[in-house]
Formats: C-alpha cells, structure tokens, sequence
C-alpha cells in the first residue's frame, strides 16, 4: 500500500527537551546569581510546574518567556504555589510590586533565550529512518513523507539549518502549521500530490507519529489517521484522557518505526536493501 507518512519535529525527530532543560537551567542559574535561590537543578521541577500553567493560560507552548522569568520570581519571594505564580505573572496583578527585577527578568529572559539558539540534537536513528524511508520514496513513489510542525518558525528553522533537513531534502514537504483536524487533512491531501494519487482510486495508508498525545495523536485520530506514539522525556509516557487522545500502537524509538509500517502494509520492502 502506498503511505504518507507525517512527523511531528519537536521530542519526536529531535530532542527538543534537552535544549529547553539547558535554557531553563541557564534562567535559574540567573536568578540564583541575584540571591533569590539556591542550587538552581533542584528547582527544575517547580519552573516546569509554572511553565506549564503559563502555556495553558498563553493557550501556546512558546509564549512570552519573560513571563516564566516573572513567575519564577514571584514564586521565590512570596512562596506561593506554580499555579498561582503563573497566573499572577500572566495577568501582570501585581507588576508594580516586582519593577526592581525588571532589570534582572530581562538578563534571565535573554539567557534564556540565548540558550535555545542551541539546535536541538537528533534522536539516534532518527536519521538513518528518514534516508531509508526517502529512499523507499525516490525509487518507487511508494512513500511520502513530511514534517508537520507547530513550533516557533525561527527556531525550527533553526534546527533545520544546524541539520541540513532542506539541503538532504529529508522530506518531502515540510509544513509549519497549527495541528488540528483540518490542517491534519490538508497534510494528507499534500502526500497525495505527491504520490500523485487521490483516496477514490487508491487505498492510502496515512500515519501521523507524534510525542504529544494532545497536540499529535487526538488531532491526526481525528483526521482519521493510523497513530504512532513516540513518548518522550518532556511529559513523560502519557495517558490518554479522551478516547481519541488513545494512539494506535506506540514505539519507543525510531527505529521501530519500518518494521511496523511494513506490518501496517506500507510498501517499503525495498528500504532494507537500499540501507
Ligand atoms: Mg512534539
């Protein structure tokens, strides 16, 4: 069977936790350095906390991120819990009372910053699938595959340059969307052209694999897609909350990935023996 195959970037081709855990090591290191904490590893948990607060409240995953700094902030100096910290710097409340940290809320926020300039590293395997899977593409039309990200452009563009994604033409396509139902749709539809084929005349398989059960599995379930759920260290083995949050099988690495699309009926014999 012919297949699209889509990737989410962020934790599922690259390690993007492990930039952001040096970011927000490097904005505790900051703040420990005005005296408001001390042995800044010990608190990662406590800004994770916050951090999660302020992308719900932002309703985005990179918001502001002075507003982590202020949060922080507020936390060390009133000892109030991550949702309220969050919260407070969000609605900006009690702003007048924290106008002598502005000057050290932008050093911590240009820290940060700074540090997710680091391009993310990519998961072992993750390369080595990718050319055996555009291998499988190239010579039998079999394969589409394509990136679908969602994250801030000038960082992703970022990790594409660091890795040469556009120059080795990794993918086929390479999206930078909001993921939804509908953007999941257009998705399929863009494999499509590119397998020049359309779903009346041809049985497709679409596969979307993804980390976030949220942001990836519900989304691509819904556009009626094969799931793949690749947990990663950012939140961990998730539990579905919604029946169409559940994936339908899950992997643990990459390197899992073609013998299951061989079983899902994906053409890709030929990826073994073009390596
Ligand atoms: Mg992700």
């Amino acid at each position: 069977m012919r297949s699209v195959i889509i990737f989410d970037a962020d934790n599922t081709i690259w390690d993007t936790d492990a930039v952001f855990r040096s970011a927000q090591l490097a904005l505790l290191q900051t703040l420990a350095s005005d005296g408001l904490l001390d042995n800044p590893a010990s608190h990662l948990t406590l800004l994770r906390a916050i951090d999660c607060h302020l992308m719900a409240l932002h309703g985005k995953a990179e918001y502001g991120f002075d507003a982590l700094a202020l949060a922080l902030i507020i936390a060390f100096t009133r000892h109030c819990s991550a949702e309220e910290a969050a919260s407070e710097a969000f609605t900006e409340a009690q702003t007048q009372d924290f106008e002598r940290y502005r000057p050290l809320i932008h050093m911590a926020h240009n820290t940060f910053a700074d540090a997710l300039h680091q391009p993310p590293p990519l998961f072992a395997d993750a390369l080595a699938i990718l050319l055996s899977l555009r291998a499988a593409s190239i010579s039998a039309s079999s394969i589409a595959t394509i990136l679908m990200t969602e994250g801030d452009t000038t960082r992703i563009e970022r990790a594409f340059s660091a890795h040469r994604f556009r120059e080795r033409t990794l993918f086929d396509e390479i999206l930078i969307l909001e993921k939804n139902a509908d953007t999941m749709a257009y998705a399929r539809s863009v494999g499509y052209r590119i397998l020049c084929v359309s779903e009346e005349t041809t049985p497709i398989l679409t596969v979307f694999v993804g980390d976030s059960l949220k942001r990836d599995i519900q989304p691509a379930n819904r556009a009626g897609f094969v799931t793949v759920y690749k947990p990663a260290a950012f939140k961990g083995f998730e539990i579905p909350q919604a029946d169409d949050e559940t994936p339908t099988h899950v992997i643990h690495s990459l390197a899992e990935l073609p013998h299951l699309l061989a079983r899902l009926g994906a053409e890709i014999q030929t990826v073994a023996s073009q390596g």
